[in-house]
């Protein structure tokens, strides 16, 4: 089932009644949402990204803009009637009923011509548990369950009554790394395997990036940029964008273009043709820099941290708006650091130029 969002908008009204200033907590949001895919919600806390699930899932109800479910308006439809299966981050499993009834409670209350007879909703809990791998699981309680048991019981759950929709708020963020590493392939999997539309909301770049078929970035309400994962992270539209995807972190410095060339401090590090003469922020990713005696970028060396075999170098700069300079290196290539300083050659796919005073991104022909 496609998901249409069509200038989606929601305002809080002020709860201060001095100040009267409404929060606009989503923005115009426009989003045709194709079918079987998951789309990874992704921002800072605050940004919009809950009530935007809050208003697909029927729960709050927006101030302008459409939702359609395919091609039917679902604006207007209450939550129960749309269809769509809800996860949420405490995921709020009946503690004094077994996991069995924990999945059989939203068959159980269908009513009317949904309602099914009993052996019916018996097949179709122990399916969704199945799905999940927890159908062994089946007469336990929610406290003799682990985390990521628990909250495979609560996706089965969603599951369940096959919704149209599959909405997921942070459902990961309880869980310690590992189960959160384990459980969120297990969404993926499921996802796949049932081909539900399905809309996970996150704050960890990482986690979206890494099973979402397409990533919408969010800050203030104001949608940033939607795209593939690798393709918002290779080419981001501004340096919010560039900043919240990425570990370690894209560095940014302060930057000249003049004649055509980029400066940073004294020295001019790379060519950025078609860009006219302007200050800029300059963003290089981690794996943007060649260790090179005679590259343009010079930096001090704190530190190297080895990660197997890559390493990352710790280094400063004078023109660096970040504490640190972060490359990620080859670790051969690392030798030719003489202790002190490292010089860089750079990588130009891997540089970005923003525009000082909207942060937009700046151009520049790659060769
Ligand atoms: P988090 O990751 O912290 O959950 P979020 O991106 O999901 O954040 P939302 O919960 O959608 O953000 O909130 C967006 C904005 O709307 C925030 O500024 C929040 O304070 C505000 N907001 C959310 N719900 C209400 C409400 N019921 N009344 C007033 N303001 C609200």
């Amino acid at each position: 089932m496609k998901v249409v969002l069509q200038n989606l908008t929601k305002v809080f009204p002020s709860r201060n009644k001095k100040s009267g200033e409404e929060v606009v907590a989503v923005n115009d949001f426009t989003f045709e949402i194709p079918d079987g895919k998951l789309i990874g919600l992704l921002g800072p806390s605050g940004c919009g990204k809950s009530t935007t699930l809050y208003m697909i899932s029927g729960l709050q109800k927006p101030t302008g803009g459409k939702i359609f479910f395919g091609d039917d308006d679902v604006t207007e439809l209450s939550a129960e009637n749309r269809g769509v299966g809800l996860v949420f981050q405490n995921y709020a499993l009946y503690p004094h009923l077994t996991v069995k009834q924990n999945i059989l409670f939203p068959l159980q209350n269908l009513k009317g011509a949904d309602k099914l007879p009993k052996n019916q909703m018996l097949e179709r809990a122990y399916e969704a548990a199945k799905l999940v791998q927890i159908d062994n699981l089946m007469e336990r309680k929610p406290s003799e369950l682990s985390g990521g048991q628990q909250q495979r019981v609560a996706i089965a759950r969603a599951l369940v009554k096959m919704p149209k929709v599959l909405l997921l708020d942070e459902p990961l963020s309880n869980l310690d790394a590992r189960l959160r590493l384990q459980t969120r392939e297990e969404i993926r999997r499921i996802q796949k395997e049932t081909g539900i539309t399905t809309i996970f909301v996150t704050h960890d770049q990482e986690e979206a990036m890494s099973i979402s078929d397409m990533i919408v970035v969010m800050k203030l309400g104001v949608v940033q940029q939607i795209g593939a994962p690798q393709a918002v992270y290779d080419d981001p539209t501004n340096l919010f964008v560039a900043k919240f995807l990425g570990t370690p972190p894209i560095n940014v410095f302060e930057g000249e273009v003049k004649a055509e060339k980029l400066y940073v401090g004294d020295s001019a590090v790379l060519d950025v043709p078609g860009v006219a003469d302007q200050p800029v922020y300059v963003g290089i990713r981690p794996e943007g820099f060649i260790p090179d005696a005679n590259g343009p970028l010079t930096c001090n060396l704190s530190g190297v941290d080895v990660m197997g075999r890559d390493v990352s170098l710790v280094t400063t700069h004078e023109s660096s708006l970040n504490p640190v300079v972060r490359s990620i290196v080859d670790a051969d290539a690392a030798k030719n650091a003489n202790g002190i300083t490292v010089s860089y050659s750079l990588k130009p796919h891997k540089v970005f130029l923003f525009n000082k005073e909207t942060e937009e991104r700046v151009y520049f022909e790659v060769k």
